[in-house]
């Protein structure tokens, strides 16, 4: 028996009632003490091999045995090298006895469990990441259900509009009011255009599809014919819309993405602006960069609302109680054609007195553009 152990890879120990060595196996000795011969050990105790701190815990444990007489079995416990990884080992731990049953010292055996205990943990790394890629799944399937929703809405007023006045030309032939009906079907067929526009963009952004198409652009001009786009739509609302561009060299930007995104904040803010307000646009330089801004005299944004605005499908409360129509889609998207020229978009908003939406690009973007800098950004959740 006494050869069997000694040479076994099991690592096993026989201590007396002083906690020093009687035995120790080859196993023991190649994990815990090797250079060392079973020998030298006998008569040692755990301190003169493992830290105090382990060594009192065990020592705490054979006394408890030999005091009880109960063993201790399958004990995991985790134990720190100098200069090795840590690992865990199971043990178990039994009182030592004499022919005649009297406890003299303790005999245990130790495994290591390190893979067992590593493949535990990360099941339980994998079932945290589980619980939480169920969380986000439900979130998304809520974000989904949220924009089928709205989207049905945009999809189905403008519908309904269209489907109306057909009608109404049908039964009115070519009457005097023909021409308001058409334009009315137009401008709702636009607005629809608009929507899935913006819906093909935004799935192209997430998916990390769409790349400026970057050109020598004249910004005051482009600023000439948003504003000009959009004058039909303030003169219906009654509202003046002013330009006001100073000299702008020119800049390397994508002329159609800029066109989106000036036509985006100039129809917010006279969507956003009651009848017989005013709509100012200007164009300037500062310090190294073009900066386009948007001033309305319209509802305004309460402070709270001011960073959510740029979240999509994100729509002020404000907003759907004038059931002012809209998706929540125009600043997210154009906050991303911001940022995808390196720039900044701003808002101040003063319930008060109404918003200004500022953007600011860099002039030197195209000379030393930075590789990856192009690809629109994708869009957070
Ligand atoms: P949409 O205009 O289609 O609702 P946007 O993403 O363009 O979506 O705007 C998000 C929200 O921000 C709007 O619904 C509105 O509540 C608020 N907002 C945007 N521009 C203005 C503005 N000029 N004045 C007041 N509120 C605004």
């Amino acid at each position: 028996m006494s050869n069997l152990l000694a040479c076994a890879e099991e690592r096993v120990y026989f201590k007396d009632l002083a906690s020093r060595f009687i035995f120790v196996s080859a196993g023991w000795i190649a994990a815990y003490a090797p250079g060392m011969t079973a020998e030298e050990l006998i008569g040692k105790t755990d301190f003169d091999v493992f830290s105090d701190h382990h060594a009192s815990s065990a020592l705490e444990d054979e006394q408890q045995i030999i005091r009880t007489g109960e063993p201790i079995v399958g004990k995991v416990e985790r134990e720190t090298y100098q200069g090795r990884a840590d690992a865990w080992v199971s043990t178990t731990k039994m009182p030592l006895r004499d022919p005649f049953g009297a406890i003299i010292g303790t005999f245990g055996m130790s495994r290591d469990v390190t893979a067992q205990i590593k493949a535990e943990q990360m099941l339980a790394r994998h079932a945290q990441r589980l619980t939480s890629q169920n969380e986000s799944l439900r979130e998304l399937d809520r974000l989904k259900d949220e924009f089928i929703g709205l989207v049905s809405h945009e999809l189905r007023t403008p519908l309904t509009s269209i489907i109306g006045y057909i009608e109404l030309l049908r039964e009115h032939g070519g009457g005097p009011d023909a021409d308001r009906f058409v334009d009315v079907i137009e401008r709702n067929a636009e607005r629809l255009l608009r929507l899935v526009g913006d819906l093909l963009f935004l799935s192209q952004m997430q998916s990390g599809q769409l790349v400026l198409d970057l050109r020598d652009t004249d910004l005051a001009g482009l600023a000439v014919e948003a504003v000009e786009e959009a004058r039909p739509y303030a003169q219906r609302r009654h509202i003046v819309l002013d330009l006001s561009a100073g000299f702008v060299p020119r800049v390397s930007v994508d002329p159609t993405r800029i066109a989106q995104l000036l036509g985006n904040l100039i129809s917010n803010a006279v969507k956003f602006t009651p009848e017989g307000g005013k709509v100012g646009v200007t164009v300037a330089v500062e310090g190294g960069e073009a900066v386009l801004s948007v001033t309305d005299t319209g509802i305004g944004i309460r402070a709270a609302d001011r960073e959510r605005i740029f979240e999509r499908f994100f729509r002020t409360e404000a907003a759907t109680r004038r059931v002012i129509p809209g998706s929540g889609l125009g600043l997210t998207i154009s906050q991303a054609i911001v940022e995808a020229h390196e720039g900044t978009i701003t808002v101040r908003s003063d319930e008060a007195h109404g918003s200004t939406f500022t953007v600011r690009l860099p002039l030197g973007l195209g000379s030393s553009p930075r590789p990856g800098a192009l690809v629109l950004a994708q869009v957070s959740a």
